[in-house]
């Protein structure tokens, strides 16, 4: 197999983590089939996040210089790695699955004539690369491999779904730099909003502290808002909670929401419908807080509190608060 290639956007200035698991796919890929990997980074602070990719598994790392116009990135970072892609090859294209790859992973495979695997959990290498993904809410286990083993195979992976790289001692990449040509957007991006949150990312979370139609309104989120500071939890969300606005669209967990994969998903007032838990499965451990004892989710939870939340998430809270100070 030719080169394992990462691509990687940074996010105010540093690499997210699900950078580090992208590194352990595509390593994986690499040491079975004699590759090697190059990672592509752009974004603030690409630069400076060259050597941490070395010494976690890049075997070489491109700094992608962009024209600076956000409207034009997707259509810049696509043309970038097409026009490098077609000169040197690669087998594999790795990106994070999310919004930017959702916009640049579809072109690019156009551009290549190459195939696209989303939301990939799994990857290994049996003659060709073989990935691995959890269609229809995670009901059917799929291995999907290309069927020319020269094919390029562009993947977005799913964050949390592989252990971070750790940095090796000694190890280190070649840095070079690559200057992007201007590309003029292929839509016209209007406004760029970002909601400012101090929370941890959603899809990134260890814990997660999630509400549902149960919280009956927009102030219920405070509740939960109060457990998950002090656990440093991120907050989700059920659809019900979006479509009723008393939430943005961002927290939604589940089937055409976010696919989490904390330690710790505290579940309050959500009934465990199909859609949510496709979202929720990777999780390790799921609390239910339920009034209803026959609800759906208590069959999934490895912990199931039957009991009114705007009961026991305050005393959840006291008690953990107590517990951490102590
Ligand atoms: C194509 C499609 C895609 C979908 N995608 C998603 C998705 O991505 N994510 C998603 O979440 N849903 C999704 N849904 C919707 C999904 O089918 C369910 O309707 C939804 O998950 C139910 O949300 P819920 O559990 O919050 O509400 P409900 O099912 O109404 O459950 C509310 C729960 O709160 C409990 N409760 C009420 N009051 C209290 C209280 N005071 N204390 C404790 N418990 C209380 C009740 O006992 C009940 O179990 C999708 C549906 C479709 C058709």
């Amino acid at each position: 197999m030719s080169g394992v290639w990462v691509g990687l956007e940074t996010n105010n200035g540093e690499l997210r983590s699900v950078a580090f698991e992208m590194l352990t796919a595509a390593r994986r890929l690499a040491d079975a089939s004699g590759a090697q990997v190059c990672a592509f980074v752009w974004g603030e602070g690409a630069q400076d996040s060259a050597k941490a990719l070395g010494e976690c598994g890049a075997d070489s790392v491109v700094v992608v210089e962009l024209s600076g116009d956000a409207s034009a990135r997707p259509a810049e970072v696509s043309a970038a790695l097409a026009q490098l892609a077609a000169e040197q090859k690669p087998s594999v294209v790795l990106l994070a699955d999310g919004a930017f790859s959702r916009s640049v992973a579809p072109a690019l495979a156009q551009k290549l004539s190459a195939s696209f695997v989303a939301d990939v959990i799994d990857v290994a290498f049996d003659e060709k690369p073989v990935f691995t993904r959890l269609p229809y809410s995670g009901k059917v286990i799929e291995r999907v491999a290309p069927t020319d083993a020269s094919a390029l195979t562009i993947a977005s992976i799913r964050p949390k779904a592989f252990e971070a790289a750790q940095p090796e001692e000694g190890r280190t990449a070649g840095v070079s730099t690559f200057a992007a040509s201007p590309v003029a957007a292929a839509r016209v991006l209007q406004d760029v909003v970002r909601a400012v949150s101090e929370r941890v990312d959603l899809s990134e979370a260890d814990v997660v502290v999630s509400g549902g139609r149960g919280l009956k309104g927009p102030e219920g989120f405070k509740v939960l808002e109060e457990l998950a500071d002090v656990l440093g939890a991120a907050i989700g969300a059920s659809r019900p909670a979006i479509d009723e606005g008393w939430i943005d669209a961002q927290y939604q967990v589940g089937q055409t929401g976010k696919t989490v994969a904390p330690s710790l998903y505290i579940a309050c007032g959500i009934s465990g419908s199909i859609q949510h838990m496709a979202g929720i499965s990777a999780s390790k451990y799921i609390v239910a807080i339920n009034k209803d004892p026959e609800a759906e989710i208590f069959a999934q939870a490895d912990y199931g509190i039957v009991a009114d939340l705007f009961e026991a998430v305050p005393l959840l809270t006291q008690q953990m608060r107590d517990m951490l100070q102590a």
